[in-house]
């Protein structure tokens, strides 16, 4: 074969390879949802810059992915009609890695390494594009990208540092646009190149792909055939048949015959009707498309109709992928948008969720936005704030419904991955206040070791008790050793643990809930309904010259020194004035977390 272009990997790929090519992994098979996942992101691609470029698709049409196999010589070859790759496409997408999914592995890898255990990572997550080294020691990728007028041929294999690039010259080989990978199977997998085998792979893994799979398969019909009659049999048959009858003797027999036969169902699965799917059904989806490995916490399938009309499936992912510190600035990639079945973009996130609901991942498909929408578009249309409207009280309806299950971890493992995400919400999103709050939660004076929800605290209020108390703090140990708690604990009121610097910033901007007002214990004006004018004036006499004294002492470094009612066994405490900052903000303030 002519030799091509030698190039080396990157260092990533190679320590992957060199991992894929020497792990004894028994779940090989995931070789074959990568490569079709791959074929299909291909087709989608395509698909969506036809839709302002039609010319692109040339004389075909059809986006599918064809899957043939040769058993006797253990080849496997999917090709599909996709967007295909240049010949710098080549280099970059097969050469290095810089794609998610990857990415994400050899991450996870190295967490689990450190960690000490060294799962089956691989069938988790699949490594992209590198698993075909599962089962082949030979990969060539023949592709032709509507950007260039060439057809490239990528080869590696699975022992090498290096690949090569060729142009394809076999005029056999030539396709008009898309991708063919050819895999040569290793001795030990040749039995993937079985075409039952392939057919049971593409239905147990590749059911949500939405273009057409089809395998090469070897068919059969019966038909009758006449067949000359043996003379003895004939005989025996006596005088009755005539000869007409003898001449229409026939057998049975079965015409064999290879032809492409389909393979998955195209249908989407948002498309059904929500009573008929399992949930199992959701999260195998959600897993394959997402590349995701832990069952989600929950999942959401909804149609909406009238004014705007769409079609979503909404999940709250086991933990959060962005990881807690990117909340900020999250770069998702949560949301895939479609537009009548079309996949349109998995970057609109911004556009179709708030950023503090930037963890909750899903499928949404619009019959109302055009084909060709951009980010200007959906910036600007009214469509998509009703659907941005529907589908945030969607995504709350979900989690409110992760809070009501009789499990409590359920919430408390929510709560600890996106619990920061929603006190953001707090602040940055007015309107839903109502939704937000009751889904908070904190540590308190009575329940120190497990959170409560604001609805619990409310509950358990005393019957002429008017505020929600709370004290900021950096701990729970620090919380409930404030003098601050003294008197509250002596009366058996409950008081909240604001212990996450983000807390008391968020309750500051709930301002109330149900009607009762947060209020701060460490600030100067605490009134916990027990002025006794007498008392004070008595007080304040026998103890007025000590305070003039102490704030002389102390100078500028305090506002003032007052008699107060609020502590029963520490002689003084350090409070913040009625409209200052709480010393915890200014604990905030100056470390800058914000
Ligand atoms: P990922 O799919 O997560 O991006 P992969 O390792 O599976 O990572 O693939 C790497 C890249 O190679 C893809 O992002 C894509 O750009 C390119 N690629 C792989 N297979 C195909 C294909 N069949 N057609 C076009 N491009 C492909
Ligand atoms: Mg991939």
């Amino acid at each position: 074969p002519p030799t091509g272009e030698k190039y080396e990997y990157q260092a990533e790929v190679s320590r992957l390879m060199d991992l894929i090519v020497n792990s004894l992994y028994s779940n090989k098979e995931v070789f074959l949802r990568e490569l079709i996942s791959n074929a299909s992101d291909a087709c989608d691609k395509l698909r969506f810059l036809s839709v302002t470029e039609p010319a692109l698709l040339k004389d075909n049409v059809d986006f599918d992915i064809r899957i043939q196999t040769d058993k006797d010589n253990g080849i496997v070859t999917i090709t599909d009609t996709g967007i295909g790759m240049t010949r710098q496409e080549l280099i970059d997408c097969l050469g290095t890695i810089a794609q998610s999914g990857t990415a994400k592995f050899l991450k996870a890898l190295k967490d689990s390494k450190d960690a000490g255990g060294d799962n089956n990572l691989i069938g988790q997550f699949g490594v992209g594009f590198y698993s075909a080294f599962l089962v082949a020691d030979r990969v060539v990728v023949s592709t032709k990208s509507p950007k260039s007028d060439k057809q490239y041929v990528w080869e590696g294999e699975a022992n090498a540092s290096s690949y090569t690039i060729r142009e394809e010259t076999e005029a056999d080989k030539v396709i008009p646009r898309g991708t063919r990978l050819t895999l040569y199977l290793k001795r030990d997998d040749k039995g993937f190149a079985h075409p039952e085998k392939i057919q049971k792979l593409v239905k147990n893994y590749s059911q949500f792909v939405s273009f057409p799979i089809y395998t090469w398969q070897e068919k059969g019909y019966t038909k009758e055939v006449e067949v000359d009659e043996d003379p003895a049999e004939a005989k025996k048959d006596g005088e009755e048949g005539s000869a007409e009858q003898k001449k229409k003797k026939t057998k049975t027999v079965v015409e064999r015959y290879w032809d492409w036969e389909l393979t998955n169902e195209t249908q989407p699965i948002w498309l059904r009707n929500p009573k008929e799917v399992s949930t199992e059904l959701y999260n195998e989806f959600y897993k394959n498309t997402f590349n995701e490995y832990l069952e989600p916490l929950a999942s959401s399938h909804f149609t909406t109709e009238g004014e705007v009309e769409f079609r979503s499936i909404l999940y709250v992912p086991a933990v959060s992928s962005s990881g807690k510190d990117d909340m900020v600035n999250p770069k998702t990639k949560n949301i895939r948008l479609y537009v009548k079945r079309v996949f349109i973009s998995d970057d609109f996130d911004g556009e179709l969720f708030p950023r503090y609901l930037s963890f909750i991942k899903g499928v949404v498909d619009s019959n109302d936005l055009p084909l060709n929408v951009s980010r200007e578009i959906l910036q600007e249309s009214r469509i998509v704030r009703i659907m941005r409207k529907r589908l945030v009280r969607k995504a709350f309806d979900m989690i409110l419904g992760i809070s009501m299950s009789d499990n409590r971890e359920d919430y408390e493992k929510f709560w600890d991955n996106y619990g920061k995400y929603l006190k953001l919400g707090c602040i940055e999103d007015r309107e839903n206040h109502k939704r937000i709050a009751p889904l908070l939660r904190f540590f308190s004076s009575q329940s120190e070791d497990y959170i409560i929800g604001l609805d619990e605290y409310v509950e358990n209020m005393k019957p002429d008790q008017k505020d929600i108390y709370y004290i900021a703090s950096d701990s729970v140990t620090s919380a409930k050793n404030t003098p601050f708690l003294e008197r509250l604990m002596e009366k058996d009121l409950e008081v909240l643990f604001l212990v996450d610097p983000i807390d008391e910033v968020a309750i500051q901007n709930l301002k109330s809930y149900k009607e009762k007002n947060f209020v701060d214990i460490s600030k100067e004006d605490l009134d916990l309904g027990e002025k006794d004018e007498e008392k004070e004036k008595a007080m304040k006499q026998e103890f007025g010259q000590t305070c003039d004294w102490i704030k002389k002492r102390l100078g500028d470094k305090v506002a003032s020194v007052q008699i107060s009612n609020r502590l029963s066994t520490s002689p003084c405490v350090l409070v913040s004035g009625k409209f200052g900052w709480s010393a915890n903000m200014e604990r905030l303030m100056k470390s800058q977390t914000m």
